[in-house]
């Protein structure tokens, strides 16, 4: 059975550092593991990566928290790593004393120069582990001139001697990429305690994986190479590692990473902008796959698609203008029970509402753009397009045609049918001087649809 057969309960995790907004590629992965966990009837862990305490902040971490529960996901446990630094410490010493994390007092230029040594001898430009030589006089003497260590997981890649590395390869089955090997000997012990006491996210990572019971390990495939190091770590602190998936990330459309740190394409933003969440969460989730990109209206029908496998292995350029043309195919389908609400907020109320929105829905890109049409609707032009002067008595004269009311849908082609014979007019010439006289635009709504809001007395009021 390999990793993507296996069917029981998952246990996922989403785990951002709360340093900034989330973005559609931020989502892609939040969403590939909640899709996974829900198809297996298992649990999503949001989980704030926030060991960095100078530049994360509660504020971002709601703001993401409210993000998620927007497209349509709500983790069934959230948890900080601030709150969880005893257990790191607690392994960091347990490391420690099997002698699997060792102490190193190298500068950045220090490691420089050895790596520039290392590449003019043709040797793999990897850390040599020279602190491991280090006595323990020497070690002190280092550390009474005031040097704090920063530490280095030993990674399992040789026999005896440390100093002796030789190819150790570990394998996992990807749920996304399939089979993957990464050799221990192409890379250094990775460091997992800074100088100042801080701990780089591996550790943390590792250890809040195993405790929270994670079973799969779903992320963007920049993490494919620090894969074959947490392993090791699950190992080494007693553990069996879970499984891993790396999915392809999403790009600008020139080709730039997204980044957290740039507002532009945050959830919130698009959010402000009017998307629809299952115009942003379709994207996030189908764009990059073998499967081809299309709005689908709920979460689960995007779960009845969606396969880890799906993904392709190269990056895929998120373009804004699909995601437009995604949610102008939702908000055409959206009943006016779906948008009832915030069409209120809109304004958009009483006796007219569901009639209007059934005749603009299919004209529109964003729930929002219907306020401009009751405007014009309810209120009569504005900002309009002038009538081409050789219209106006044509116009005038229609106008005196109006039929009695009641009105319905038919009352547009009868009063159009009379115009027509009484003008000679057809097709364009008969239709588009009486559709900016009507709303003062060259496109939009049926007309058929909108002449009944308007109503009699409305269109009156739009006589040239
Ligand atoms: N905080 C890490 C990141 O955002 C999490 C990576 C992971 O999922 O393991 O890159």
């Amino acid at each position: 059975m390999t990793d993507l057969e296996d069917n029981r309960p998952a246990t996922v995790r989403f785990a951002p550092s709360p340093t900034g907004h989330i973005h559609i590629g931020n989502a892609r992965t939040a969403l590939f593991n909640w899709l996974f966990a829900k198809q297996r009837g298992g649990e999503f862990v949001l989980r704030f990566d926030d060991t960095d305490e100078a530049r994360s902040s509660d504020a971002f971490a709601e703001a993401i928290r409210a993000d998620l529960e927007w497209l349509g996901i709500s983790p069934d446990i959230v948890a900080w790593q601030s709150k969880r630094f005893d257990a790191y410490g607690a392994a960091a010493e347990r490391l420690k004393a099997a002698g699997l994390l060792y102490p190193c007092y190298e500068t950045g230029e220090e490691l420089e120069r050895r790596r520039k040594l290392r590449l003019a001898r043709r040797l793999p430009p990897v850390y040599g582990r020279e602190a491991l030589k280090l006595t323990e006089e020497e070690r002190s003497a280092i550390e009474a001139e005031g040097r704090k260590p920063h530490w280095r997981f030993l990674l399992p890649n040789f026999a005896d001697d440390p100093f002796e590395t030789r190819r150790t390869e570990v394998h996992w089955d990807d749920i996304v990429r399939g089979p993957q090997t990464v050799d221990l000997a192409s890379m250094s012990d990775p460091v997992l305690i800074r100088e100042d006491g801080t701990y780089l996210y591996t550790l943390p990572s590792v250890i809040d994986d195993i405790e929270m019971g994670v079973t799969h390990i779903i992320r963007g495939d920049d993490h494919v190479t620090n894969t074959g190091a947490q392993i090791a770590l699950f190992k080494a602190l007693g553990s069996e590692a879970p499984s891993f998936g790396h999915h392809n990330l999403l790009t600008s459309v020139s080709g730039e990473g997204l980044s957290k740190r740039s507002n532009a394409l945050s959830i919130g933003s698009l959010r402000d902008e009017g998307f629809e969440p299952m115009a942003i969460a379709s994207l996030a989730v189908l764009i990059g796959t073998s499967e081809s990109v299309s709005a689908l209206p709920s979460m689960a029908a995007l779960m009845e698609l969606f396969r880890p496998e799906f993904a392709s292995k190269s990056a895929a350029k998120f373009d804004p203008a699909e995601l437009t043309s995604l949610n102008r195919a939702l908000v055409h389908d959206l009943s006016f029970d779906d948008v009832n609400t915030r069409l209120a907020a809109l304004g958009i109320s009483g006796e007219r509402a569901e009639a209007f929105w059934y005749a603009v829905r299919g004209n529109i890109d964003f729930v929002k753009e219907a306020e401009q049409w009751w405007t014009i609707v309810t209120q009569g032009l504005s900002d309009p397009e002038p009538l081409d002067t050789g219209d106006v008595d044509f116009v005038r004269e229609a106008f005196a045609q109006l039929p009695p009311e009641p009105w319905d849908a038919n009352t547009w082609s009868e009063w159009t049918n009379s115009v027509k014979q009484a003008s000679g007019r057809k097709g364009r010439s008969l239709f588009m001087p009486l559709r900016l006289a009507l709303t003062g635009r060259r496109s939009g709504p049926e007309l058929a649809d909108l002449l009944p809001l308007i109503g009699r007395a409305g269109t009156l009021d739009r006589q040239p």
